[in-house]
C-alpha cells in the first residue's frame, strides 16, 4: 500500500482570534511582565536599603542637599533656632546615629520632610503657620520619628527605581534623575508609617515638656480651617487627614498618661 500524506487543512497556523485582540493580549501581557518587575525591583532596593547601616548612610549622605529641590534660606533667622529645637529633642533619642541638620526651604507651602542622612528640611509656610514651640517641636519629632523607623529610605528606594524607569522608559537623562528622588521621597509614606512616625514624635515632646499640650494643636487649627489654604493643603497632601491624626493622638496621650495641659513655651522669633 501506497502511503499518501495528507496535506494539512488550510490555515492550520491561523488562529480565530482576530490580531488586533492578539496584539492587544500581548500589550497587555508584555505591560504585566514589566510592572511585576518593577515591583519586584522596588521590593528588592527596599530590603537593600535597609540593610545599609546607618553610618553608611550617614557618611554618603553628609553633605547632600537636593538643591534642584529646595531654595535654601540660610539668612532667615529661624534657622538656628530651629536647628537647636530638632538637636534638643534628640538628645531625648538616647542613641540617635543621626547628627541632624536642618535646612529651611523658602516655600510658602507648609511642609517638612525627612531626608536621607539626617536631613529635615522645613518650609517658612510651616513656620509662618506654627504658633507656639510645642507645635513646632511636635512637627519636627514626627519627622525624627521618620528617620528613626528609617522611612525616609524606602520612600528613596522607590524613587530611585521608579526614577530608573522612568529614564529607561522615557530615554531621558539618567542625570535629570536626582529630582525624581528628592521628588518622590517627599510623597506621603503609609498610615502605619505615620501613625509610627507621631507616636515617637509625641513621646519626644513628653520628655521634652513634661506635658503635650499644644503638641497637635496646628491640626487642630487646620481641620478647623478645613484646608482651604494652599500651604496647608500641601503638608495635608504627604501627612494623614488631620483629624484623624487629632484623634489618635489624644488617644495615645491618654494611654501614656501623658499631661495635655502645661506650660506652652513661646516661639523665640
Ligand atoms: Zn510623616
Amino acid at each position: 500500500m501506497k502511503y499518501v500524506a495528507k496535506k494539512p487543512e488550510d490555515g492550520i497556523n491561523v488562529s480565530d482570534t482576530h490580531p488586533l485582540v492578539e496584539a492587544g493580549t500581548l500589550v497587555v501581557g508584555l505591560s504585566l511582565i514589566f510592572l511585576a518587575i518593577v515591583v519586584v525591583l522596588v521590593f528588592l532596593v527596599e530590603i537593600a536599603l535597609y540593610l545599609v547601616p546607618v553610618e553608611k548612610e550617614v557618611a554618603l549622605f553628609e553633605d547632600w542637599l537636593p538643591e534642584d529641590l529646595v531654595t535654601v534660606a540660610p539668612n532667615d533667622e529661624r534657622l538656628g533656632r530651629t536647628q537647636l529645637l530638632v538637636d534638643r529633642l534628640a538628645t531625648h533619642w538616647g542613641d540617635s546615629p543621626y547628627s541632624f541638620r536642618v535646612e529651611i526651604n523658602d516655600s510658602s507651602v507648609a511642609n517638612a520632610m525627612a531626608l536621607p542622612g539626617g536631613l529635615i528640611i522645613v518650609t517658612t509656610g510651616l513656620l509662618d503657620e506654627v504658633e507656639s514651640e510645642n507645635e513646632l517641636a511636635f512637627v519636627l519629632g514626627h519627622e525624627l520619628g521618620h528617620f528613626r523607623n528609617r522611612d525616609h529610605l524606602r520612600s528613596l528606594g522607590r524613587g530611585i527605581v521608579l526614577s530608573l524607569v522612568i529614564a529607561v522608559t522615557t530615554g531621558r537623562d539618567v542625570s535629570n534623575i536626582g529630582l525624581n528622588i528628592a521628588d518622590l521621597a517627599l510623597r506621603g509614606f503609609s498610615r502605619r508609617q505615620e501613625a509610627a512616625a507621631d507616636e515617637f514624635g509625641l513621646e519626644l515632646v513628653y520628655t521634652n515638656y513634661g506635658h503635650v499640650d499644644e503638641a497637635w494643636r496646628l491640626f487642630e487649627r487646620w481641620d478647623e480651617r478645613d484646608g482651604e489654604s494652599l500651604g496647608v493643603a500641601s503638608y495635608l497632601s504627604t501627612h494623614p487627614q488631620a483629624d484623624d491624626r487629632i484623634e489618635n493622638l489624644e488617644r495615645l496621650a491618654a494611654e501614656q498618661g501623658w499631661p495635655t495641659a502645661g506650660r506652652v513655651t513661646p516661639l523665640r522669633w
